[in-house]
């Protein structure tokens, strides 16, 4: 008979679970549901802030909750995270542990595994029991799907964050027990965090829409001419009106301004984080629109978990008008994004 446990963290507030933790919570509901089997939810909670307030979140699983709390658990950090994961799963003994692909569970859970004689599998994408327990993710740039088990217990799957819903029901009265680690001595000090500005942060994985641009925004347009600053202060406008996330085709993204010693790309915002595609990233979000960009394939690749597609191109031959988005604007990009921001401002004044 397997016991499940879900590793979660606090997000920054320091009082509630992160989203990809609820994720996470789900899939550890769903699977114990279907093995008929126990199922625990571990916290990593700061001391100063009641666990129970954080778990009231996940209270009506019906799970056993367990915490580890510490001052220590308020920064990501090697040492303390792994040794809070390790005593939640010692305390469990649990045959199989989901965690969230988050960076900071990302870091630790391979080392906690190890702790523990398990074994590790990463990018998790669902999970599924009939007499096996199945895991499957994708190999070879999202072009192969495997479906993994394993014998070994226990066995860590840590889980891609949007692959599964944020867990959500009322709040209950949540009985969190606490679980004693001993935390190592640790070398590390976090002084603070320093975050991008806003505009600089351009990549939002938690974002509804993927807002694409591509290497026609340097193009010579109609009249002639070439307009990268409008065409940057456009985009940088609808990101800004829209909280879009910025993805780039890869002949936008490695372009490079000319001149000796001109290291920046065109658009002086995008590196090689924001390309979309076969040698780029597959995000996943609700919506993407596509804008000045030929919808290529080994570009469309990246766009497989992308549910609904729209795309504006002056080309009406070009790869989204054939079978690649749900919508298509033959139209020029700079117009109908003047027009788009033009709208977003008046909504919001
Ligand atoms: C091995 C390999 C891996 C690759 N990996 C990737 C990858 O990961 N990601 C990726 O993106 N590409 C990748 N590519 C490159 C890919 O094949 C294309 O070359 C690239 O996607 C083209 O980028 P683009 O559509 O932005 O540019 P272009 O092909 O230059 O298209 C620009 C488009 O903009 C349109 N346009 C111009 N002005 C306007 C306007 N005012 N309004 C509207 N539309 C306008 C034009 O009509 C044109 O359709 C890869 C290629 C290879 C061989």
């Amino acid at each position: 008979m397997e016991t499940i446990l879900v590793l979660t963290h606090v997000d920054e507030t320091g009082t509630a679970l992160s989203k990809a933790s609820l994720e996470a919570v789900t899939a550890g509901v769903e699977l114990a549901r279907q093995l008929s089997a126990t199922l625990t939810i571990g916290i990593l909670g700061l001391a100063s802030v009641n666990a129970a307030a954080a778990a009231s979140a996940v209270a009506a699983t019906g799970a056993r909750l367990l915490a580890v709390t510490n001052e220590a658990f308020a920064q990501p950090r090697y040492a303390t995270d792994a040794a809070g994961c390790e005593a939640l799963c010692r305390a469990t003994q649990a045959s199989i542990v989901l965690a969230p692909g988050s960076s900071r569970f990302v870091r630790v859970a391979a080392g906690v595994a190890h702790r523990l004689g398990g074994f590790i599998d990463t990018h998790i994408t669902s999970l599924s029991s009939n007499d096996s327990v199945d895991a499957t993710r994708w190999f070879y740039r999202q072009r192969v799907d495997a479906t993994i088990s394993r014998d070994a217990r226990p066995w860590f799957l840590l889980l891609d964050a949007g692959t599964h819903a944020a867990y959500a029901a009322e709040p209950g009265t949540a009985q969190v027990e606490a679980v004693d680690v001993t935390l190592p001595a640790t070398r590390t000090t976090v002084e603070g965090l320093r975050s991008p500005m806003r505009d600089a942060q351009t990549i939002r994985p938690d974002a509804r829409l993927l807002f694409v641009a591509g290497a026609g925004w340097t193009k010579k347009q109609p009249d002639g001419q070439i307009h990268v600053a409008e065409a940057g202060e456009l985009i940088l406008a609808f990101l800004r009106l829209s909280g879009a996330s910025l993805g780039s085709s890869k002949s936008l993204a490695d372009q490079k301004a000319e001149g000796p010693g001109e290291e920046q790309s065109v658009l002086p915002f995008l590196t090689h984080m924001n390309q979309v595609g076969q040698t780029g990233s597959t995000p996943r979000h609700a919506k993407g629109l596509s804008t000045c960009c030929h919808g290529e394939e080994p570009h469309v690749v990246g766009w497989r978990f992308i549910a609904e597609r729209r795309a504006i191109s002056l080309d009406p031959n070009c790869g989204w008008t054939r079978g690649k988005a749900d919508v298509v604007y033959v139209a020029d990009a700079f117009q109908v994004m003047a027009k788009v921001n033009a709208l977003l401002e008046s909504r919001i004044s």
